[in-house]
């Protein structure tokens, strides 16, 4: 059986108000290119991916159009669509785009929606995203329908109460940390998108936070989300010290050097 079409989401429609920058996050300079073009260029090298679809926010289409897209030649990028206010909303308005539900490009680019492949879910501010991880989630894809990246955490986490005071400490032997990419089959996440935009007022009055994909299968369909090695490097550039951290990792990834030591 030959590879499955998979179709990468590459969120980039946060505000990134934990950055306390004038410029948008997406496109502050790592090197001499905007954030946001690495993980755009990982997915446009990747023999794993086929197409791709950039979230971005609304005001802000024209120019990544113009000046990411076109600029950089991502050839694989066949849709750019406005997110939403939340995390899961730029989501559903890819993953509307990948079944064909929104306006897409055509021409030399067009984008012929494809429920029976894989969808990658990918945030624009990991930058650091690699070829391995993308293989080794789609060999978990193909075998269970759905996983995301994640790698253990290395301190220990404490459960706190309102007041500030420890109330618990979780087994660390069973914590990871979530990074993205985030993969399912399409059907399987678009049928979970769907029962969360039905079902997302209501649970957002009982106060659940919903902040990644596989918790939207967890909740919504109750099915296990297998976990798969990231690496330590795939970090999310969220606040102004993990700039410092990316700019060092940054020319080792340029050159294509990035090695996978999880250390
Ligand atoms: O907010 P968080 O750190 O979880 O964001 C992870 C990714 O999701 C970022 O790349 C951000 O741009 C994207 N995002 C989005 N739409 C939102 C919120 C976040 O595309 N409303």
């Amino acid at each position: 059986m030959g590879k499955k079409r998979c179709t990468a989401i590459v969120l980039a429609a946060g505000q990134g108000s934990r950055m306390k920058s004038d410029v948008a996050k997406q496109y502050m300079l790592l090197g001499d290119r905007p954030l946001i073009w690495y993980a755009l260029h990982a997915v446009e090298e990747s023999s794993v991916i086929d197409d791709c679809i950039l979230v971005i926010g609304a005001e802000d289409i024209s120019f990544a159009k113009e000046k990411i897209v076109a600029k950089y030649e991502f050839r694989k990028v066949k849709a750019v669509v406005a997110g939403g206010k939340e995390r899961y909303d730029s989501v559903y308005s890819g993953l509307q785009a990948a079944a064909g539900r929104e306006s897409v490009q055509g021409g030399e680019n067009s984008y012929v929606p494809d429920r029976d492949g894989y969808i990658f879910i990918q945030d624009g501010a990991r930058p650091f995203l690699t070829e391995d991880i993308l293989k080794r989630c789609l060999a978990e894809v193909e075998r269970t329908g759905a996983c995301a990246a994640g790698m253990p955490v290395k301190d220990t986490i404490k459960f706190a109460d309102q007041e500030g005071c420890v109330a618990g400490t979780p087994d660390r032997t069973r914590l990871w940390q979530i990074q993205t990419p985030q993969v399912f089959e399409a059907a399987l996440i678009m049928e979970a998108y769907e029962r969360l935009m039905r079902e997302k007022e209501t649970l957002a009055a009982a106060g659940v936070k919903i902040t990644d994909d596989a918790g939207v299968v967890e909740l919504m369909l109750e099915r296990p989300v297998r976990l798969v090695e990231g690496s330590y490097r795939n970090i999310k550039v969220t606040t102004p010290e993990d700039i410092v951290v990316a700019e060092a990792l940054m020319q080792d990834f340029r050159d294509g050097r990035l090695r996978e030591e999880n250390t």
